[in-house]
């Protein structure tokens, strides 16, 4: 029987190349659902080709809109980021794979766990926000997360086969982003298109600026603890600008085990949907002669100040991670409407903590609380 998969976030980068992985394999997967928050062009042309059973637009102004181009088809059409959380309950799912971006995507991982669904997870933000509690939910449903996020993958594969080897450390690998060799001073006048030039990955607009502020690495560093149970002390970051040691385990023995290839989404996209098996892949494979020289440095915590308090948020728990995931989208939003500068992303954040209602144990209530409060602390920051 073909895997029956919901792709939560089609039209974005994750979305799209699942899509591929999908047309390579399709004698393996089959696609149930598709959801799209903004993009009704592309879920439609997606919808065409892979008659999903059923679809989302989030944007509950466009429902017209994909209804009509799709009323020729037994497609059942929704609207609005509550169906996206009901939808990806129904019995006809056998995996989620959740490509959303930001908190958005909190509500349908939980409904997806408590509905008992494999969950291929890329909305890092999920586990930001809210890791404790899902940790929780996974433990009474029998739902469980396979990681999508390359270093998580990384570490996800290296830990096959040593159930009862606990992890001595992980070493999360980082490409230090598009401003990895430039200074403080650089960074003041850092404009839009700079921060949104990669080097070495093809990501969505909001992980990219992510990435240039090394915010993105903090997220990781916190979806690590909750993904692999493990203590701050535990999680290290190495900067490492070639992106082919995608992570690195070290176990007690003090034996290292890492992940490595070319930095291509396909291959973690793939391997959380096939899992625990793996299966051939087309993905241009990786040369040692193009790459004579893999480099480690340390990260710079001082100029990428958004990885300190990625670790601080770990030490303080509680809603504080939530409340930086919040006040970093508005600020990103920000920066990509070029309302503020780069640096001001880090003092929106770290002045929103200051001001964030502060609670130790969290419901699903008191985080969408804190999200709605952090995000209108770091608005009022703005204007
Ligand atoms: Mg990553």
């Amino acid at each position: 029987m073909k895997k029956r998969i919901a792709v939560l976030g089609s039209t974005g980068s994750i979305g799209t190349q699942t899509l591929e992985v999908v047309d390579a394999q399709k004698d393996i997967f089959e696609i149930e659902v598709l959801t799209a928050n903004n993009n009704a062009d592309l879920l439609i042309k997606q919808s065409l080709k892979y008659k999903p059973n059923s679809v989302v637009i989030a944007n509950k102004e466009k429902y017209n809109y994909v209804s009509d181009a799709l009323s020729n088809y037994p497609i059942k059409i929704y609207a609005g980021e509550e169906s996206i959380a009901q939808i990806v309950q129904f019995d006809n799912i056998d995996i989620v794979l959740n490509a959303l971006v930001g908190y958005s995507g909190l509500l349908p991982t939980i409904k997806a766990i408590e509905a008992g669904k494999n969950i291929a997870l890329a909305n890092k933000e999920t586990l930001v926000v809210a890791g404790e509690l899902i940790n929780k939910l996974i433990k009474e449903n029998k739902g469980s997360i396979l990681p999508v996020d390359s270093e998580h993958s990384a570490i996800f594969q290296c830990l096959t086969g040593e159930i009862n080897n606990p992890i001595e450390k992980i070493y999360i690998t980082a490409s230090g982003g598009p401003f990895r060799e430039k200074d403080i001073n650089f960074l003041k006048t850092a404009t839009k298109k700079q921060a949104l030039n990669h080097p070495n990955w093809d990501m969505g607009a909001k992980i990219t600026i992510d990435s240039a502020s090394m915010m993105n690495k903090g997220f990781e560093v916190i979806e690590a603890k909750w993904l692999f149970g493990l203590d701050i002390k535990q999680i290290d970051v190495v900067v490492h600008p070639q992106s082919i040691v995608h992570s690195i385990v070290q176990f007690e023995d003090g034996a290292m085990k890492a992940q490595m290839g070319l930095p291509d989404m396909k291959l973690p996209i793939q391997y959380a949907l096939t899992y625990p098996e793996r299966i051939k892949s087309n993905f241009p494979r990786f040369n040692f002669l193009d790459y004579p020289n893999l480099t480690f440095e340390k990260p710079d915590f001082n100029k990428f100040r958004n990885l300190a308090i990625a670790y601080e948020a770990l030490e303080k728990g509680g809603n504080v991670a939530c409340a930086i995931n919040a006040a970093n989208e508005i600020a990103v939003d920000a920066f990509l409407n070029d309302r503020i500068k780069f640096l001001d992303i880090t003092s929106i954040i770290e002045k929103t903590i200051e001001k964030t209602y502060f609670i130790k144990n969290n419901s699903f209530k008191d985080y969408f609380e804190t999200n709605s409060e952090a995000r209108e602390i770091a608005k009022s920051l703005i204007k």
